[in-house]
């Protein structure tokens, strides 16, 4: 297992904007990593360039202390899985699996290839597929051979470009566990893109979160979500992400108030006093507004969508002006065009920088 290291790795492919740039990026050993961020970020460039199938514009990748930017992807030792079916049609998954361990120098070659098969099959639960071709399994089953079949040459690093994408809600979780498990049992370092926030905050140890070729935040699930580092990170993450308004900051009387969507909120933080006269921006979760308006200040909206889930729905409403709040609503959906008192609790805001997008403020941990 190795550190892996990017040093200001930026790639430009022509006529476009840089695909990464000036990026920094730090993975400790044995870690499970994830990159999300929305589609055209830049997570699978990441992931090229550390297997060696592009190289860096400029920049290092360092591995284990060693600079590998331009070694031969068949010498750095990784496996990289990706949402293509990359098995071959004419041989069954087991032969599949095997395939790894009958080629390259022959005197590396295990003799028992198919004990090894067996073990990695029985491991990730799928002896009962090895004599079906792929064409005849589920794409959920294609991702599970392709995991086999990835460490079965024990890779000291695994990377994975949405492994999970278009895979039905049940195969999904499968994999998701299946994926960590054998992170976990295999002591590998792995790399996990995927546009999915739920899947990066489910199953990483720490997530790097990108827009445009730039990480925005690196911290554990717990960490990005409850501290974001910018109003896009905030906005990104979440189902839905936090509602980010425009607003601006008054002092008067000694107090300081935020007026936002025609509210007048007192907050007690002093990092009001450098936005005084100016815009800010607010941030709320849509699962920290309280229905029924049941603190000091709310706010009317009507309802426009909804999304039931069971026990809370999912609800998007709009203001009289129009503007769009996400909430999360307990119990059955309200009609669509219904009226609701939100109350916004004041409590429960971030603030961040209108120019600079950075966080200012967030409330503490509850
Ligand atoms: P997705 O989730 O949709 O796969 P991504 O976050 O993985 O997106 P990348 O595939 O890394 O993003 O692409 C980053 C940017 O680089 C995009 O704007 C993409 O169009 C561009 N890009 C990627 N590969 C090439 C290429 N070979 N030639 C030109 N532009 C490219």
């Amino acid at each position: 297992m190795f550190d892996i290291e990017f040093v200001d790795v930026t790639k430009v492919y022509p006529d476009a904007p840089p695909a990464l740039d000036q990026f920094n990026l730090s993975v400790v050993a044995g870690e499970l990593f994830g990159l999300v961020g929305p589609s055209g970020c830049g997570k699978t460039t990441v992931l090229r360039i550390l297997s060696g199938l592009e190289e860096p514009t400029a920049g290092r990748v360092i591995v284990g202390g060693r600079d590998i930017t331009t070694v031969a992807t068949h010498e750095r030792g990784f496996a990289l899985i990706t949402q293509q079916n990359q098995l071959m049609g004419k041989r069954t998954a087991g032969g599949n699996i095997r395939f790894p361990l009958e080629v390259g120098d022959p005197a590396n070659r295990p003799t028992n290839r198919q004990e090894l098969v067996d073990f990695e099959a029985s491991h990730l639960r799928i002896g009962h597929l090895l004599d079906r071709r792929p064409s005849t399994l589920s794409a959920g089953e294609r991702r599970i051979v392709q995991l086999a079949r990835c460490i079965i040459r024990s890779p000291s690093t695994l990377l994975m470009d949405e492994p999970l994408a278009f895979l039905e809600d049940d195969m999904r979780l499968r994999l998701r566990t299946d994926i960590v498990r054998v992170h976990r049992d295999r002591g590998l370092t792995t790399l996990l893109a995927t546009a999915s926030q739920s899947d990066a905050m489910a199953m990483s140890d720490r997530i790097a979160v990108m827009f445009d070729g730039i990480v925005h935040q690196i911290g554990t699930p717990f960490e990005v979500y409850d501290l974001p580092a910018t109003a896009q990170v905030a906005a990104f993450l979440g189902e839905p992400g936090m509602n980010v308004l425009p607003a601006s900051v008054r002092v008067a009387g000694g107090e300081r108030i935020v007026d936002v969507l025609g509210l007048e909120l007192r907050m007690w933080t002093p990092v009001l006093d450098d936005f005084a006269g100016q815009p800010i921006l607010v941030g709320v979760r849509p699962e920290d507004l309280v229905p029924g308006g049941k603190t000091t200040e709310s706010l009317e909206v009507r309802v426009a969508s909804v999304e039931p889930l069971g026990r809370q729905t999912i609800t998007e409403a709009r203001t009289a002006h129009g503007e769009r709040i996400d909430c999360i609503l307990p119990g059955i959906a309200p009609p669509i065009g219904t009226t609701l008192d939100l109350g916004v609790p004041t409590s429960r805001l971030h603030l961040f920088d209108p120019i600079t997008q950075h966080a200012v403020y967030h409330p503490p941990a509850t």
